[in-house]
């Protein structure tokens, strides 16, 4: 019950043998991050920037941006703050930038790809950016990466910027980590690849299941194929955290998954680092993780590992569910 789950906001993300991992808020605000904190948040997995673009009726300079990133900084004291660069397109729109209209726009000019063609727009985010990474632990993170010179090419443009800065004698973190949202699946395969380039992954399942299956996250006509337990998302998670920890890289997850708690034993026994989320599953997910034992998240992810379909594997965690929570 409510009283209950109340005490595990202050509590760790630690398993009854002793393993421990991050619980962090998906967020946009500094509203949201002092809430996130309240529900027991021990960071920022992923500041979704977009939400600051969406709610301004002008394209935001790098003085009102550098300002909304360091009161969210400055909130969250030492906990690391992973921001996002502008995730538009695909389902979200900003009236004052005009994107022509796409036959697929969730395949087509978005994200990561927006910011590449317009230069002076990225740059201006990665300024603000970096000017807050000088108050907190703030991290950059890359949306909808789909190949190795696409991050690249963002990376370098990162390095231009703080080049900029150095000239100017602004302060900012000169080491702070520089990674990428694992949602694509060109990505999930290659992951060995990535991982010896990037400082961290955090695994985007929202859309990571949408292009891996080709079912539109959006369209409730097919969306019973819409399913994180599809073997194979097991299958490129797997591939994925390995890869990640063989690079000593340090991979966690702000898709949906991460806070739904039937797929929490999976995720310990898959080594996730991090799990991100809406601030309100806080408390349940750390609930649920210190119920659980590691060993046996390890059989059972034996046991899902040989299984081949969504099905059988929801049943399998739900009974799991059911004997240990
Ligand atoms: C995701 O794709 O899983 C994700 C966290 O990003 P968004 O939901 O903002 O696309
Ligand atoms: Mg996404």
């Amino acid at each position: 019950d409510e009283n209950a789950l109340a005490a595990y906001a202050s509590q760790k993300a630690i398993t009854k043998d002793g393993y421990q991992v991050e619980v962090g808020a998906n967020i946009g605000t500094a509203a949201d991050a002092l809430y996130a904190v309240e529900q027991g948040a021990e960071g920022i997995g992923l500041l979704r920037t977009e939400l600051v673009y969406m709610s301004e009726a002008s394209l935001p300079d790098e003085e009102r941006q550098f300002t909304l990133y360091r009161d969210i900084v400055q909130v969250m004291g030492n906990k690391p703050v992973i921001i996002r660069t502008l995730d538009i397109g695909g389902d979200k729109e900003l009236s004052y930038l005009k994107i022509p209209k796409e036959m697929n726009p969730f395949l087509g000019y978005r994200a990561i790809r927006l910011c590449l063609d317009q230069k002076p727009l990225f740059i201006t985010q990665l300024r603000a950016i970096l000017r807050a990474s000088a108050y907190g632990k703030v991290k950059i993170m890359f949306p909808m990466i789909s190949g190795l010179e696409e991050w690249r090419i963002a990376k370098g443009i990162v390095e231009e910027v703080k080049e900029q800065l150095r000239a100017e004698s602004s302060s900012f973190d000169e080491k702070i980590e520089v990674g990428i949202m694992v949602e694509v699946p060109s990505v999930a395969i290659l992951a060995k690849q990535f991982a010896k380039e990037v400082d961290f992954f955090s695994i985007g399942t929202n859309d990571l299941v949408q292009y891996t299956l080709a079912v539109d996250r959006m369209n409730e006509k097919i969306d019973y194929l819409y399913d994180h337990f599809n073997p194979a998302i097991i299958s490129l998670l797997q591939n994925v955290v390995n890869a990640a920890h063989a690079e000593g890289k340090f991979v966690g997850m702000c898709g949906g998954m991460a806070g739904d708690p039937k797929a929490v034993p999976l995720l310990l026994a898959l080594g996730l680092d991090e799990f991100s989320m809406s601030a309100t599953a806080i408390r349940k997910v750390k609930h649920t993780i210190n119920q659980l034992e590691l060993e046996k998240c390890q059989s059972l992810l034996a046991d899902v590992l040989q299984m081949n379909t969504a099905r059988d594997i929801r049943l399998k965690l739900e009974s799991f569910g059911n004997e240990n929570g």
